[in-house]
């Protein structure tokens, strides 16, 4: 699984980082930044999906490798 951020839709308020620090950082401004090319690892799909879901502005989604 990958995790793809639309920056175009993205507000900046950084909520993917605070709830996933191990895929989420976020610049000055709280925009996200995608970690490690966006490869999720196993272990953190679930956390992925609520992360997902708890995004405001539905600018995060998953794709399949
Ligand atoms: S939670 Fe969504 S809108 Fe907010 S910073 Fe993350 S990707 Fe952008």
């Amino acid at each position: 699984m990958r995790v793809v951020v639309d920056m175009e839709n993205c507000h900046g308020h950084a909520r993917c980082a605070s709830l996933l620090p191990e895929l989420f950082d976020s610049d000055d401004l709280g925009y996200a930044i995608v970690k490690d090319e966006g490869r999720v690892p196993l272990a953190l799909e679930e956390r992925v999906r609520i992360v997902v879901q708890s995004c405001p502005e539905r600018a995060i989604r998953t794709e399949e490798n």
